[in-house]
């Protein structure tokens, strides 16, 4: 049965790593295409204004806990959610997964070159795995018709799409009908950390949940971003 908690209206299913990737497995067996987000509080915030991504992430098949703010809030509401499961945790296992059954997958998303250098990463690091295709991420609304055949020609089992947040989860909701795959997911930057060309916060700070602020000593311009984080604990705190 499917467990959600609620964080500021945004649904997340409280699911363990384990249990997600289970979820994960049934759904790559499964013909219509499933839908998954891994919104973190950013995200959160963003989707008190914007009720299309609202009504998007309420739609989703599964819904990640990604970010230590959306477990602390959990504590704080006493929700129970039981731990954090990373996007780009999530991705490491379906592809493990899909190296080992022989699944495709097919990568959209990143700055031009990138997402063929992540696939190329990729095919090397998980032998057995099938690349069906990749896609840069700043193409224009003409090449959408293009980037969807290329992605129903090659019927992936996996699509990965990078094109940040909201952006990623739109396009989606947007194409859910006609796309050809059996999971949709959003990776936010995994397809530059495939590529090398941006990387993991080291373990240290990924086990103590300071992935943010790795995020922030590498990238202080998201400075503004991160603002929403204070933001959020306080509207945790002060909604009932
Ligand atoms: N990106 C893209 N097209 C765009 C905007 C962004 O392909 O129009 C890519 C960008 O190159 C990067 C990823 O999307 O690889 C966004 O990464 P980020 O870590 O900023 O994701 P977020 O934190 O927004 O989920």
């Amino acid at each position: 049965m499917r467990k959600q908690v609620e964080i500021l209206k945004v649904p997340i299913d409280d699911v363990s790593n384990v249990e997600a990737m289970e979820r994960l497995k049934i759904f790559l067996e499964e013909p219509n295409l499933k839908k998954v987000y891994t919104p973190n509080p950013e995200i959160v915030m963003l989707a008190q204004d914007d009720t299309e991504l609202l009504r998007i992430i309420q739609e989703a098949d599964l819904v990640l806990a990604d970010g230590i703010g959306l477990l602390i809030a959990s504590k704080i509401k006493g929700l129970g959610l039981k731990e954090r499961v990373t996007g780009i945790d999530t991705m490491e296992q379906l592809l493990i997964y899909s190296a080992e059954k022989g699944k495709s997958i097919y990568l959209l998303g990143g700055k031009p070159g990138v997402a063929e250098i992540a696939c190329k990463n990729i095919e090397e690091k998980y032998k057995g795995i099938k690349i069906a295709g990749f896609y840069h991420g700043y193409f224009q609304d003409k090449d959408e018709k293009e980037i969807i055949d290329n992605i129903n020609r090659s019927k992936p089992d996996i699509l990965f799409i990078a094109l940040g947040a909201p952006k990623q989860e739109k396009w989606i909701d947007k194409y859910k009908n006609i796309l050809e795959c059996r999971l949709a997911m959003g990776v936010g930057g995994g397809v530059d950390i495939y590529a090398g060309t941006a990387k993991r916060a080291p373990l240290i700070f990924q086990k103590l949940g300071l992935e943010w602020f790795y995020r922030l000593i590498k990238e202080p311009w998201r400075i503004k971003r991160m603002m929403n984080l204070p933001k959020f604990l306080i509207k945790i705190i002060l909604t009932k």
